[in-house]
C-alpha cells in the first residue's frame, strides 16, 4: 500500500512536514490511544492499522498506563512494524492541565508501574465524584455505566461522556462536555495534580524522553520555557490540532531552544470518529531517528 502522509499532501519533499526528506521516506505516527486508556481499539488493531497504513513505527501512548504495549510489541515483531514504547501524562502548569508524551520508556521500571497504579485509583476516585456530582444534579448516571465504558482502560472523562451519551442522558458526546464534565463546568472534578518535574523525573527514571503533546493555541513560550528548564526534550510539532501556521510557530520553537520534534494522530478511535484520519498524522522516521540518537548518545 502506498504511503500516505499528512493532510492530503502528495509527499513532495517541499512539504513542510516531510522536514526535507525524500518522497517514499519512511513514517511513523506517535500518539495513539487504544483500549488500555480511551481508545476503542486494542493494541494489536492499532498496530495492524499502522501496517495497512503503509507505516515503518507506531507508538501507543495510552494515559497514564502502559498495559498495552507488551502485546503492540509482540505485533509490532509479526507485521514487521516498530513499537515504540509510549506513554501519556497530565500535569498541572499553573491552572492548566498540559499532557506530556513519553518515549522509549522502559515499561517496566517499578517506580513508574507503581506511580501509573496510583494515578488509575485517583482517576476512579474522581470518576466517582463526577458521578455523585452528576446524580446531585437529577442526572442518573450510575457508575457501573462508567466502568463498563472504561473496560480495561484508566478511567476517563470521556469514558463518563460516552456512558452519559449511551445511558440517554445527553443527545451528543460534546454535549456531556458542553453541559457537564468540561473543565469548570457543574459536574467538573480535578484529576489528581502531578507536577512537571515529578513527571519528567518519573520519565527519565525509566529511560524516555519528555515531550509536550498537542501544545496548540494554549500554551506560550514563557510556560514552555519553564517546561524546558524542567527536563522537556521536545515538543509535538505535528497533530491534528495543529495547522501549518502552528506547526511552523511549533518548529521554530523547537530550532531556538535546541529540541526534538514528534507527532502524530492521537487516535482514538470509536465515537471519536477520527477512523478516516489514521495514517494522515504521521513523522518521517528520521526524527525517531534523531529521538533515539538523543537518547543514547
Ligand atoms: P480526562 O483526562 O479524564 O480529564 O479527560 C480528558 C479528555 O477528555 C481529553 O483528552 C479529551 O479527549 C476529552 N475532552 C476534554 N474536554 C472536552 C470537550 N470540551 N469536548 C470534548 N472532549 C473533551
Ligand atoms: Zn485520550
Ligand atoms: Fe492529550
Ligand atoms: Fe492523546
Amino acid at each position: 500500500m502506498a504511503q500516505m502522509v499528512e493532510s492530503g499532501s502528495k509527499g513532495d519533499a517541499s512539504h513542510a512536514d516531510d522536514s526535507g526528506s525524500p518522497p517514499s521516506a519512511a513514517r511513523a505516527d506517535l500518539h495513539t490511544h487504544t483500549t488500555h486508556s480511551d481508545g476503542a481499539l486494542s493494541p494489536y488493531e492499532i498496530v495492524r492499522k499502522a501496517h495497512e497504513a503503509g507505516l515503518s513505527a507506531v507508538s501507543i501512548t495510552d494515559h497514564d498506563n502502559v498495559a498495552g504495549l507488551d502485546e503492540a510489541i509482540e505485533w509490532g515483531k509479526s507485521l514487521g512494524i516498530e513499537v515504540i514504547t509510549g506513554l501519556e501524562l497530565s500535569v498541572t502548569l499553573g491552572d492548566k492541565d498540559v499532557h506530556l508524551l513519553a518515549y522509549f520508556i522502559d515499561h517496566k521500571n517499578q517506580e513508574l508501574l507503581d506511580y501509573l497504579t496510583f494515578f488509575r485509583r485517583e482517576r476512579l476516585k474522581r470518576a466517582e465524584r463526577i458521578v455523585q456530582k452528576l446524580n446531585k444534579m437529577n442526572v442518573p448516571l450510575k457508575l457501573e455505566s462508567v466502568l463498563e465504558q472504561a473496560g480495561i482502560g484508566s478511567v476517563g472523562r470521556p469514558h463518563i461522556a460516552n456512558a452519559l451519551l449511551d445511558d440517554g442522558l445527553t443527545d451528543t458526546y460534546h454535549e456531556a462536555f458542553e453541559k457537564y464534565i468540561g473543565t469548570g463546568g457543574p459536574a467538573f472534578e480535578k484529576k489528581y495534580q502531578l507536577m512537571p518535574a515529578q513527571a519528567f523525573r518519573l520519565i527519565s527514571l525509566a529511560g524516555g524522553l519528555s515531550f509536550l503533546a498537542h501544545p496548540g493555541k494554549y500554551t506560550n513560550e514563557v510556560e514552555l520555557v519553564e517546561l524546558i528548564k524542567n527536563g522537556l526534550d521536545g515538543i509535538e510539532v505535528t497533530h491534528p490540532a495543529h495547522d501549518e501556521k502552528l506547526k511552523s510557530y511549533y518548529r521554530g520553537l523547537v530550532n531556538q531552544y535546541f529540541l526534538l520534534e514528534s507527532g502524530g494522530s492521537d487516535f482514538h478511535g470509536g465515537k471519536k470518529n477520527d477512523d478516516h484520519t489514521f495514517g494522515l498524522f504521521t513523522v518521517p522516521m528520521h526524527i525517531v531517528e534523531t529521538m533515539r540518537s538523543r537518547l543514547f548518545s
